[in-house]
């Protein structure tokens, strides 16, 4: 599977919700937007930028 197939086997509920936890250095918890997918160890991970102050900010996603 692709990294995008594995990001779409995720409920869009549940989507929303990982993409609004983010953790940003600058803000604690935030938006990721302009995000990528891509693969990772544990399944897949998102690189992308804070919605409120836009610094680069990734969220790892496990998938079985
Ligand atoms: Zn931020």
């Amino acid at each position: 599977m692709t990294p995008k197939e594995k990001w779409n086997t995720i409920e869009k509920e549940n989507q929303e919700k990982l993409l609004n936890n983010v953790w940003c250095s600058n803000c604690k918890c935030t938006k990721i937007i302009n995000y990528r997918i891509y693969n990772d160890s544990s399944g897949i991970v998102l690189h992308g930028n804070c919605d409120k102050c836009g610094k680069k900010v990734t969220r790892v996603i496990e998938i079985n």
